[in-house]
């Protein structure tokens, strides 16, 4: 990865130098979780010259939903935010893989624990990025002792900010006893997903996820990956509560997003899984994943948003 940095920002209502793109310490958003946001990745393609934004517009779609949630009027419609997301990065001019950042926050500068009458904000950066999971090719995880945040206590299908509390006790316990991921728990016991990654695993040539019911967030590379195993790899796919043990006997498992990809789980704890390497399901899942993505695969040239090129921006 080369030694660019972020140089823009979209923030009130324009690209600015990033250096100018600041809140106050007052701001709703900061002094109480409430704000939603988006992660997508933009591809370098070398050959093509071609940066490519996966799903954006899905990605848009869901970080409007995510807002509603929680009150907050997103000003613009998705088509506007493709064109800003797609003007930062040509501003940026990124040649390598980048993630983008889409936050829409309560702005008001005020004490007051509440969603009503408050102002509504929009800011997006983006910066270049390479794994998120180092290990993708055999991560070893272990299950958290935390619960996913319920459904009912924290909206889990909206990428709200203060629910990544949630995610981050998971994600530091997990690290500082020195494993990749965590899986995370539901109240009832059953697998919901990881600290930021939606989960699957292979029992008997079967892919099986827990279900959008779960208190995961509905993951837009999850999708992506239940239409890849059913219409190009042939793989039935089940959505239904996995118990933890399952996981013990499964032949593969993996986890999926947009920051983690889709990077094998090979050990749970002191238990191998599988062979205790990348499996052939994942293994066969993950490069489709990546041509898909890098543009190499026409059929899904439709998920792909070109940043560099003449023609309009699809
Ligand atoms: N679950 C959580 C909690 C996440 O933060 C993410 C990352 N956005 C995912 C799942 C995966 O979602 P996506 O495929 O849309 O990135």
């Amino acid at each position: 990865m080369s030694e660019a940095t972020t140089r823009f920002a979209f923030f009130k209502g324009q690209i600015v130098p990033i250096e100018s793109a600041k809140v106050s310490v007052m701001t709703h958003a900061l002094n109480y979780g409430t704000g939603v946001f988006g992660g997508l990745r933009g591809y370098w393609n070398e050959e093509q010259e071609q940066l490519y934004v996966f799903r954006i517009r899905d990605h848009m779609k869901r970080f409007i939903q995510s807002a509603s949630l929680i009150r907050i009027e997103v000003k613009y419609s998705a088509d506007e935010l493709v064109n800003i997301i797609t003007e930062l990065l040509r501003a940026e001019g990124w040649r390598e893989n980048c993630y983008i950042r889409p936050l829409a926050y309560k702005a008001s500068e005020l004490i007051g624990v509440r969603l009503h009458n408050l102002d509504d904000d929009v800011t997006i950066f983006s910066l270049p990025f390479g794994r998120y999971i180092q290990n993708e090719e055999g991560a070893h995880v272990c299950f958290s002792a935390w619960r996913r945040v319920e459904d009912n206590a924290i909206p889990a299908r909206g990428k709200i900010v203060g629910a990544y509390a949630n995610s981050a006790l998971i994600k530091t316990d997990a690290a500082l006893s020195g494993y990749d991921e965590a899986i995370v728990l539901n109240e009832d016991g059953h697998i919901s997903e990881m600290s930021a990654a939606n989960f699957f695993m292979i029992r008997d040539g079967v892919a099986i996820t827990p279900p959008k019911q779960s208190n995961v967030l509905e993951g837009i590379v999850r999708r992506s990956l239940i239409q890849l195993l059913r219409d190009e790899m042939g793989v039935e796919v089940v959505e239904r509560d996995i118990d933890r043990t399952e996981l013990y006997i499964a032949d593969e498992a993996f986890m999926c997003g947009t920051g983690v990809q889709v990077a094998a789980i090979t050990k749970v704890e002191h238990r191998s899984i599988g062979t205790g390497s990348i499996g052939p399901i994942t293994d066969r899942l993950r490069n489709l994943f990546f041509d898909v993505v890098s543009g190499r695969v026409d059929k899904y040239r439709d998920w792909l948003t070109p940043v560099y090129q003449n023609e309009p921006v699809r």
